[in-house]
């Protein structure tokens, strides 16, 4: 037989690989867990349903993450906490749909009406998601005086706060262009410092490296001026880009504040993420801290062109700081606020 060119049996085009395994990477393939004593923790994250959670603790336990502090809509927080007793701690969170449909003090009586159910439910650390596009669409600042009673309710019992405030420099060099719209990353940050000013006390997370991992010299400064402050290493394509962009410093800085850095994924679920996009996460996030993996990432960062992709540069951590990343900080942090993970402890 002779072969002809007939097109018709050229092979199909080969499918385009999804945007969370662009490198054929075999998510299933065994790892072993952190290298860590007790329980791992993550400590930003976004279980959004329940009906989400099969999928989910199929890959944290694939990748041996065993606890989440979540921010979970109040409307699933039971059916979570029922189903999965012990390694769920929901942050309280306003009920962000309703953000555009109804006037900021229906809003505001809501989420307060929310924090004490939240509360009930043993939750002890309020989410304000102060990003400059929240700013802009809730018309609402994180010093803003309607505000206050929240900061009183926090103090009163004793709960913590978790701020988003800041976003990628690649937004502020996109998105956010319009200043007078959107603010300058200056004043963001004047207005989170204020606030933090006006209650010291309150254990504090500023979540994703405190909005800026592109400049660590900023989140060395907020560190040093206000010791009730930790950060959260969470945002997985955030992280994966400016962490390896700045791979020795940024591995200095975390050695440096070992004490200080809770570590977090930002995993957000959803009806259409299954274990390998769930598996995605925690693969680069565990690769970015634990090894010395260099080399493409297989998580498309729509941040960058296709021809620019992150190369990932992993910070390859000692065992005694991801000790504390993954663990001690997280639970010396709740101890304060009086959560615990009671039923994994032992392990
Ligand atoms: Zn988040």
């Amino acid at each position: 037989m002779t072969a002809t060119a007939d097109p018709s049996l050229a092979p199909p085009p080969a499918p385009k690989p999804p945007d969370h395994n662009r490198t054929g990477i075999d998510f299933r393939r065994p790892m072993p867990r952190p290298k860590v004593r007790g329980i791992v923790i993550d400590f930003h994250c976004h279980l959004l349903a329940a009906r989400h959670a099969k999928d989910w603790f199929e890959a944290a336990d694939h990748y041996g993450i065993d606890c989440f502090l979540t921010m979970t809509p109040l409307e699933e927080a039971v059916h979570l906490q029922r189903d999965w007793p012990g390694r769920v701690n929901f942050i309280v969170v306003p009920k962000w749909q309703d953000i555009t449909s109804t006037t900021l003090s229906a809003w505001l009586d809501d989420w307060r009406r929310r924090l004490d159910m939240f509360y009930n439910l043993g939750s002890r650390m309020v989410k304000f998601h102060m990003a400059p596009s929240t700013i802009q669409r809730r018309n609402l600042k994180l010093d803003a005086p309607e505000l206050e009673p929240f900061f009183q309710s926090i103090v009163e019992r004793k709960m913590a706060v978790m701020t988003h405030v800041g976003d990628p420099d690649t937004w502020y060099a996109g998105k956010y262009t319009d200043t007078a719209k959107y603010g300058t990353r200056e004043e963001h940050y004047a207005m989170w410092e204020r606030v933090m000013q006006r209650h010291p006390d309150v254990p504090w997370v500023g979540a994703h490296m405190g909005g800026n991992p592109e400049n660590l010299e900023r989140l060395q400064s907020l560190l040093e001026r206000y010791p009730s402050l930790s950060l959260d290493c969470s945002a997985t394509r955030w992280m994966q880009r400016e962490l390896s962009a700045r791979r020795d410093e940024a591995r200095d800085f975390f050695i440096c504040n070992a004490d200080r850095i809770m570590w977090g994924s930002d995993q957000v679920s959803g009806d259409d993420r299954h274990f390998d996009f769930l598996a995605s996460r925690w693969w680069v996030q565990r690769k970015l801290m634990e090894s010395a993996f260099i080399g493409r990432s297989p998580i498309f960062d729509p941040d960058l062109p296709e021809e620019g992709q992150t190369s990932l540069r992993g910070l390859a951590l000692p065992d005694e700081v991801l000790q504390k990343l993954y663990h001690d900080n997280a639970v010396r942090f709740l101890n304060r606020i009086g959560v615990r993970f009671d039923h994994l402890a032992q392990r």
